[in-house]
């Protein structure tokens, strides 16, 4: 079967991008591989990952230029969430609950004091509030807390939590109603890419496939396929799963903490579960793993094939390691998914949060949280903080830690304009549509255009 694109992998990214092109590009002979038997089954599942939207408003180890990136990027994620709503209702997609990044002492408090000006520009709907405030929306922040502890929050009423899964699975109803052309192969596993002069010969489990253009959204396995094409050859992937402690109506809104800017992960917060809202889950804890996917055995060798059998990323891991901040850190989080004392440990953590939570209150919750492939950059021995796109001759991989989800409509955009170029602009990417579409909706709203 021949197609102008290939997308491999149907997580959010993969029907992201397949969604943009069936909306906004006159590309019609598209193909969608995706290895399991339904869409978003891997890190883009509601169980695997935190659920949350990120704006950047929130996230206290984002600069303002990387905050300003991730808010385009929510931003239409945002508006695509709120038109599927107002068209079918909002089928358990999201739920939307206050948000906020609680500072807890002296010293926090002067940090997110200090953030706000720049933020609160950038987030006019963010408000700094102090403990009176804080206890109204979230009682249990105050409950046997020390009365003299300092306390200040930025608070946002647009705090969505979504289901990436079922995301997933209506921008690919979307698109195939938009464009009944597109072929989605599901329970089709990707074994090999072959460059075959100027197309792509893709070899998988049920027959071969031929491409112009081919878009890898396969998370960390998109770095197996670049590296057998010889791109991306100066990355690993350290993957950190993260798992959650769950308890239940402990909470009513999204309670994140502050982080330190080192460290490449959203600091552990407290919040209601998107598919039941009665259970607050606390997470997610960050802990490296030798498997690509979690919970899945088999992907222990394609793990290696990532970070390569070489002394380079040793080299690396002990230079990332040797930082104080980073060591301490994983060493914290090793413990917490050990038995007996980890959930001591991270009651530790949940006490930031909420003071008076007691031992019976919460417990670990099995076979929850997925693994974030962090890329490490052997040629500069660093831990990158981001995604990563490697781009190829007419082909892109895209590897997705968080957040990942709450940009793919970004990243799909950026994508569909590569493959107008890839594909010799015999197409078109109607880019100020979607721009009006997704983005420019939302500074109506805020009064700003
Ligand atoms: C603990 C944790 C918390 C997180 N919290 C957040 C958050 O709050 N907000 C946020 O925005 N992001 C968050 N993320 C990140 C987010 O989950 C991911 O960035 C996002 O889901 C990635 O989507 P994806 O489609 O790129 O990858 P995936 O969802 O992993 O999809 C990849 C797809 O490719 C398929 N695939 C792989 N190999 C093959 C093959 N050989 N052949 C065919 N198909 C293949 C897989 O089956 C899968 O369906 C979190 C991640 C974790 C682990």
């Amino acid at each position: 079967m021949k197609h102008d694109v290939i997308i491999i992998g149907g997580g959010v990214s993969g029907t992201a991008l397949l969604y943009t092109l069936s909306k906004y590009t006159n590309v019609k002979n598209i193909g969608l591989i995706e290895k399991y038997s339904d869409f978003g089954m891997v890190n883009s599942s509601p169980t695997m990952n935190s659920q949350t939207l990120h704006f950047g408003d929130i996230e206290t180890n984002y600069t303002l230029e990387k905050a300003k990136k991730v808010k385009r990027a929510a931003d239409m994620v945002m508006n695509y969430l709120e038109d599927a709503k107002a068209v079918r209702g909002d089928e358990g997609i999201f739920i939307k609950v206050p948000k906020m990044v609680l500072a807890v002492g002296k010293h926090q408090v002067k940090a997110l004091r200090d953030r706000y000006p720049s933020f609160g520009h950038l987030f006019p709907k963010l408000k700094m509030v102090g403990k009176e405030d804080i206890g109204k929306i979230e009682p249990r922040i105050l409950e046997g807390r020390d009365p003299g502890e300092e306390l200040l929050a930025l608070v946002t009423e647009d705090g969505y939590t979504v289901d990436f899964r079922k995301l997933s699975q209506s921008f690919a109803n979307n698109a195939k109603a938009l464009c009944p052309d597109i072929s989605i192969y599901m329970s089709t596993k990707v074994e090999k890419i072959i460059r075959d002069g100027v197309n792509f010969n893709i070899k998988t489990n049920k027959g071969e496939f031929e491409s112009s253009a081919v878009v890898v959204a396969a998370g960390s396995h998109s770095l197996i396929f670049a590296k057998s094409l010889g791109y991306g050859k100066s990355y690993s992937i350290l993957s950190m799963s993260g798992s959650f402690y769950t308890g239940s109506n402990i909470l009513n809104s999204k309670v994140y903490t502050m982080q330190t800017p080192k460290l490449p992960f959203a600091a552990v917060h407290g919040d209601p579960d998107v598919q039941n809202a009665q259970i607050t889950r606390f997470g997610p804890t960050a802990k490296p793993i030798f498997f690509l996917e979690r919970y899945n055995y088999s992907t222990f060798w394609e793990y290696w094939k990532t970070f390569g059998i070489s002394i380079k990323p040793v080299l690396s891991i002990l230079k990332i390691s040797s930082d104080r901040i980073i060591f301490n850190y994983l060493l914290k989080n090793v413990v917490y998914d050990l038995p007996w004392i980890g959930k001591r440990s991270f009651l530790n953590e949940v006490r930031k949060i909420v003071p008076n939570i007691k031992h019976e209150e919460i417990k670990f919750a099995k076979g929850i949280g997925g693994t974030r492939p962090q890329i490490i950059n052997n040629a500069t021995k660093n831990l990158e903080l981001g995604e990563a796109k490697i781009l190829g001759e007419n082909i892109i991989f895209n590897i997705t830690p968080s957040p990942g989800a709450s940009t793919c409509l970004g990243n799909a955009c950026e994508d569909a304009s590569k493959l107008m170029e890839f594909l010799s602009n015999r197409f078109t990417f109607e880019k100020v549509r979607f721009e009006k579409d997704l983005v420019e909706k939302d500074l109506i709203s805020e009064g700003r255009k």
